[in-house]
């Protein structure tokens, strides 16, 4: 059955309710008007706005703010993006940023925790879906994460 796009990004925000309210993060979700039903695997896409939430958490500091965003780019496509204002990423690092393994500068996230696994495996994911995702940064000002969703067509009748 088909997913309710603004309910699906509502509950990854209640999934972090806990963290955000620690660390005083606000959490803006915006869903374009028309943006409804898809079909996915829910189950995969909520692991890949799971590691993009928990990324924009874990590098923004405390009274910082996350977008996330839901939006159509195309008669057939849907763009989610994750964006914070943390403290972003250097240049020179953002090619390898989807690698496995990959972390920007061990000092800074040897106390964050995790592997450097989460956006390659977020990318694998919406590459499976047939979608691509892209991540821009600024250091010190933040991060934005976007990826792409194919709408079926038996959703468009829907909408
Ligand atoms: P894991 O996801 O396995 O728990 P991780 O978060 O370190 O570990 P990735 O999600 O793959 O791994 O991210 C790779 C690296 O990219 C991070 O270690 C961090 O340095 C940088 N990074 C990712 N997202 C952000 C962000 N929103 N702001 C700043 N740096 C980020
Ligand atoms: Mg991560």
């Amino acid at each position: 059955s088909s997913t309710l796009v603004s309910e699906m990004l509502e509950e990854v925000a209640d999934r972090f309710s806990f963290q955000l309210q620690q660390r005083k993060i606000q959490i803006l979700i915006q869903v374009e008007p028309g943006v409804t039903r898809l079909l996915l695997d829910r189950d995969k896409i909520d692991q890949v706005l799971d590691n993009l939430v928990s990324n924009a958490i874990k590098y923004t500091g405390d009274e910082g703010a996350i977008r996330l965003e839901a939006r159509k780019i195309e008669k057939d496509v849907l763009e989610i993006s994750v964006q914070d204002n943390g403290i972003g990423i250097p240049k020179k690092d953002l090619s390898r940023i989807f690698d496995r393994f990959y972390r920007v500068d061990k000092a800074r996230s040897r106390n964050m925790g995790g592997t450097g696994l989460g956006l390659s495996i977020a990318r694998e994911i919406v590459k499976a879906h047939g979608g691509s995702i892209s991540l821009e940064s600024e250091l010190g000002q933040g991060t934005r994460v976007v990826f792409t969703l194919p709408i079926q067509q038996e959703e468009e009748d829907e909408l």
